[in-house]
């Protein structure tokens, strides 16, 4: 009997004399990477592959079954900036040198792809041999390929030949990388489910790649354009084929309601509900602004008590600026279909110290929820906020933060106004979005930094303490607003839409 908590749902290449051995690292723990499609998505293609001999490795494991001086080559899912303490810590654990300079000839090749290098890979490029710029599904496989194919040259020599693929970024030898577009051809999702995930025996799928709302400051959005969809037929597919291994589904996606089929997918699953089946179905989030009564009943038949809107900004006026039409009426009409649906509450998520915000944008926020409150009464509302953090290929990438002290008196005021309505506030910590700033407009010369706050503790004051040690002035990264024609680290990435066109985006955005 297999008593494993994972089950594998495509059929595994076991061989006992491989040549080549591969780890494929996730910078968290276990359960984190066994509910992130993307990291078992690739890995899943690496270990179809039958030459090759692929382990998962996290930040919690303990022993690996494949030895380190084995190791032809790993690779690193990098997904959220604050990962890097992770990526060191498994490093170091394993004994290779933090830094490129540092590796001798007889260490594997280490890279990493995911979104934080896709945005701006410069921190990172004395870390890492190379990296993966853009969707990684077919390019890590061509990768992998050549590594195996040219198993016996030398580092230089393999990294000379990495640098021809598209996508592929080798620090000092690739001038410019193109970023990697794919279509989406199949619908990827969790090849392994299991009991140790976070979302334990989720079958995750993804229904399409990007938003196009184009939010100002919205790395997910900027990052996947254009905005792509699986076809229909290929989705109701996948779920009948998840179905046969677990009754929990979720589907993935940054605007999922704007799949042109969305309406007919969930007809789908809610038929199936109602004859009978039963299945629970979850969805990261929806646009207040599509926000139907037959999509938010099929999530309610499905298990769903609570849902997340993201109205960002308490003002309509801020709302045009960032590029989130959204007006109060249409808030207020989704909670009237929340509430004719059986929801019980709703979570809102919004930002703060966003460019051009004024107190009277944050006193918004409260005067909506009084009104909400009026409105509604028992209906819950709750708050999530975060701050406001530049990021590297957005309209918004030349605005620094707010200073700390004035993102903390709005937090204040929003904590001690929502409680005197009764409503939950949770919100990020100011300090800490500082220094994701830092790391998503950083350039090589933070990497120093990088690692003493990894030697240091890797908490809020081994930051502050690594950029006293080594004279680095992290307001110049964080705070400092940029003019259009400064050379930003991560300019060599060729992006859609481009460096003009963000430039008079942003332009359009904070003069409406
Ligand atoms: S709606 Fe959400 S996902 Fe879409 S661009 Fe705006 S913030 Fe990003």
């Amino acid at each position: 009997m297999n008593n494993s908590p994972e089950k594998f749902l495509y059929e595994r290449h076991i061989n006992n004399n491989y040549d080549f051995n591969m780890w494929f690292a996730f910078p968290g723990p276990e359960s984190f990477a066994l509910s992130s499609l993307g990291y078992l998505w690739l890995f899943r293609a690496i270990d179809m592959m039958s030459d090759v001999n692929v382990e998962r490795i996290y930040s919690d494991t303990k022993t690996t079954k494949i030895m380190r001086d084995k190791i032809d080559l790993i690779g690193f899912s990098f997904t959220f900036d604050m990962d890097f303490l992770h990526i060191f810590s498994i490093l170091k654990k394993n004994k290779f040198p933090l830094k490129t300079i540092d590796r001798t000839d007889n260490d594997p090749l280490i890279f990493a792809g995911g979104p934080v290098v896709t945005s701006n890979p410069e921190p990172y490029k004395n870390i890492f041999d190379f990296m993966v710029i853009g969707d990684g599904e077919d390019v890590n496989l061509e990768v992998v390929r050549l590594c195996v194919e040219n198993k016996d040259l030398t580092k230089q020599e393999k990294l000379k030949l990495l640098a021809k693929i598209k996508g592929i970024y080798v620090p000092n030898l690739t001038p410019t990388v193109q970023k990697i577009t794919k279509k989406l051809t199949e619908c990827i999702y969790t090849p392994i489910i299991s009991e140790n995930a976070f979302f334990k025996n989720t079958f995750i799928l993804e229904v399409e790649r990007g938003c196009s709302n184009r939010c100002g400051f919205c790395l997910a959005s900027y990052m996947n354009m254009p905005i792509r969809f699986v076809d229909y037929n290929k989705i109701i597919e996948t779920i009948d084929f998840g179905l046969q291994y677990t009754n929990k589904i979720a589907l993935l996606g940054a605007q999922i309601t704007a799949h042109p089929d969305f309406d007919k997918i969930c007809k789908y699953v809610d038929n199936k509900i109602k004859s009978g089946e039963k299945i629970e179905m979850g969805i990261s989030s929806l646009r207040v602004d599509s926000f139907k009564p037959e999509i938010v009943q099929t999530l309610v038949d499905a298990g769903q008590r609570n849902l997340t809107l993201a109205i960002e900004a308490g003002s309509e006026r801020l709302r045009r600026v960032i590029n989130k039409h959204l007006t109060e009426d249409q808030i207020f009409k989704a909670i009237d279909v929340a509430i004719s649906c059986g929801l019980r509450g709703i979570k809102f998520y919004g930002m703060i110290g966003l460019p051009t915000e004024t107190q009277e944008d944050i006193e918004e926020i409260v005067n909506l929820s009084k009104r909400i409150k009026n409105k509604y009464k028992g209906f819950e509302i709750s708050f999530g906020f975060s701050t406001f953090v530049p990021k590297a290929n957005t309209p918004f990438q030349w605005f620094g933060r707010e200073a700390e002290k004035e993102l903390e008196k709005k937090s204040n005021y929003l904590r001690k106004e929502l409680h005197k309505l009764g409503i939950q506030t949770v919100i990020s910590s100011a300090k800490w979005d500082y220094w994701q700033a830092l790391l998503s407009r950083g350039d090589e010369k933070i990497t120093d930094l990088l690692i003493e706050v990894y030697k240091l503790g890797g908490n809020l004051g081994a930051f502050k303490k690594a950029a006293k040690n080594l004279k680095i002035d992290t307001d110049s990264y964080v705070l400092q607003n940029y003019p259009y024609d400064k050379v930003l680290a991560w300019d060599f990435i060729e992006t859609m839409p481009g460096k003009e066109f963000l430039i008079k985006e942003c332009e359009r955005l904070i003069n409406q």
